[in-house]
């Protein structure tokens, strides 16, 4: 080997180098979502740029890079809102509800208030579920008027909907469990269920007393009870679909409360 001439021919490679300004080891920074690798030594770029990764916009978040956590865009629009419908009762406020008699056509005036709405994880009868909380309100109705004590009151109906999508809740129900969206992920085993704590005559006041306890995931506030009157009642048969139930929630017979 001719050492000497070895030793130039790194001297011109040496040389190069420094002229076009590359390091002999660069260290690189990986790329990000805006910008190729790049060296922290000598500044030089090299590949491509990685572009954002957007996950789809969900009810909660807006289209969101998983690399950089930029957003772009708005999040989904809730059914309720696409609609139109305002659900604004408080808890505490009394309501009035209009339904049929029991004997006849004739209408009676009630009131409906909610009450002692509590979200917690667990208590003596709702054991912990993971991922997923309580949510529970008391509804009270009460009939009073000349028409209720001489006809009775009619058939009224009660369940919950789903704020952000109402046909996902309506058809994934199954036995008062059903699905909902959270930020993004399917949470498949919310669960309904109700107690009729009071349902009599006391004087000539007819008192109903039902508390509602909804297993929703932690920190979900799409859950709405709904009370209907008799004339509402009218539009679905023993079951509802997601268009029935729509207008069930539209209807101005109906009362919404949200579990917010
Ligand atoms: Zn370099
Ligand atoms: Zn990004």
């Amino acid at each position: 080997m001719n050492y000497k001439k070895w030793l130039c021919g790194a001297g011109i490679l040496i040389m190069g180098c420094m002229l076009s300004g590359c390091c002999m080891s660069h260290e690189w920074y990986e790329a990000t979502c805006t910008s190729p690798r790049v060296c922290s030594k000598c500044g030089e770029t090299s590949g491509e740029v990685k572009g954002h990764e957007l996950e789809e916009a969900n009810y909660q978040q807006p289209a969101t890079c998983t690399e950089c956590g930029l957003t772009e865009g708005d999040v989904l629009q809730a059914d309720y809102e696409k609609y139109g419908i305002i659900c604004e009762t408080k808890v505490d406020t009394e309501y009035p509800f209009v339904n049929k008699c029991y004997d006849n056509d004739e209408l009676t005036t009630g009131k409906v208030i909610f009450s002692d709405y509590d979200v917690f994880l667990s208590d003596d009868v709702h054991e912990e579920r993971d991922g997923y909380e309580w949510r529970t309100a008391t509804a009270t109705m009460i009939f009073d008027d000349e028409n209720a004590n001489e006809y009775g009151v009619g058939r009224y109906s009660y369940s919950i909907s789903d704020y952000y999508d109402i046909q996902g809740a309506n058809e994934s129900w199954n036995n008062n469990v059903f699905t909902v969206n959270y930020n993004g992920k399917d949470y498949t085993e919310a669960t309904y269920e109700v107690e009729v704590l009071q349902d009599d005559w006391v004087g000539d006041e007819l008192i109903i007393n039902l508390r509602f306890f909804i297993s929703v995931p932690v920190g979900y506030d799409g859950v709405v009870f709904w009370l209907c009157d008799s004339q509402t009642r009218s539009l679905y048969e023993e079951y509802m679909n997601a268009e029935q139930e729509l207008k069930v929630v539209q209807s101005d017979g109906t009362i919404l409360f949200r579990l917010k």
